[in-house]
């Protein structure tokens, strides 16, 4: 595939949305897809108790399995939790287990309880450098429907928030919430952070709402927009029971054309400033 330019420093993404079903995890899924197949080394953390993007990239993640959720509570490190992905070169994840679930209650407790990912990630980078081994250079993490202390956990780790909308009525419903706690997370715990990234999904352009729900995201996040839409496309929605991202499921699929452009188009793009 097509190789996309290198960022200077690790970018951090976290997917969010306090909804569900607006396509977190499939971007999640097929954007670290995109990316590792255009050479990038990329980490995907999954951070949802459900751990569809861990199923959807065929990492084992039954219960006992070592999961981000060891990490989080402090048992383990970051590396001995992280597995290769089978359906993509250069692409790894820290899965998550249903055992997340209680980690929003056991972590309330707890010491620098929103600084857990933030702390275990920097401590990855330093193992990886001490391996020799390269340097990342996306991450992605797939947070839960939900403003709990695993989203503020990705939140305070990440460099950029990536807000997948589902084109359709009420996309912008939830919004000004989503943002208001982002702006509160700016204040307090992590003054880098920044909404780069706005991804437009389950786009139909041959619905006039669509394009109408396209333009009012448009007018209200005018530079974070990314101009490549993701179309609705079935062979996205199938590629997971085949544990695989649709790149691989079916490259020519207008959903495997949409995600590889949309990663080109964030290497391309870069970093805020
Ligand atoms: P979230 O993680 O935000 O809850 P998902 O990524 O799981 O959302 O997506 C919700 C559902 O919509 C899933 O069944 C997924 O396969 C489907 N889906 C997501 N994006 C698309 C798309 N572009 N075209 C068709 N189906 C999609
Ligand atoms: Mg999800």
């Amino acid at each position: 595939g097509k190789r996309l330019p290198k960022p200077d420093a690790t970018r951090i993404f976290t997917i969010s949305n306090q909804k569900g079903g607006v396509g977190k995890t499939t971007t999640t899924v097929n954007l670290s897809a995109a990316m590792a197949r255009a050479g990038m080394h990329v980490l995907v953390v999954d951070i949802d108790p459900q751990g569809n993007a861990s199923t959807a990239l065929n990492i084992p993640h039954g219960s006992d399995d070592n999961s981000i959720y060891d990490v989080l509570l402090d048992d383990l490190e970051i590396q001995d939790v992280v597995q290769n992905c089978p359906d993509v070169d250069g692409l790894q994840v820290a899965p998550a287990t249903i055992e997340l679930a209680g980690a929003e209650i056991e972590l309330v407790s707890l010491v620098a309880r929103e600084q857990r990912l933030s702390r275990a990630l920097a401590a990855y980078f330093k193992y990886r450098e001490e391996q020799g081994l390269p340097r990342l250079d996306y991450i992605f993490i797939d947070c839960p429907p939900s403003l709990g202390l695993l989203t503020v956990n990705a939140f305070v780790a990440a460099t950029e928030v990536l807000i997948p909308i589902q084109t359709e009525y009420y996309a912008l419903e939830g919004l000004s919430q989503l943002v208001k706690n982002i702006n509160m997370i700016q204040k307090h715990l992590n003054a880098d952070l920044k909404v780069s990234t706005i991804l437009l999904t389950m786009y139909d352009g041959r619905t006039r709402l669509a394009t109408q729900v396209a333009d009012e995201v448009r007018e209200y996040f005018p530079t974070e927009v990314l101009s490549t839409l993701i179309p609705r496309n079935v062979r996205i929605s199938e590629a997971p029971s085949f544990q695989q991202s649709v790149l691989t499921y079916d490259p020519q699929s207008s959903g495997a054309l949409s995600y590889r452009e949309a990663a080109a188009e964030i290497a391309e793009r870069g970093a805020p400033a």
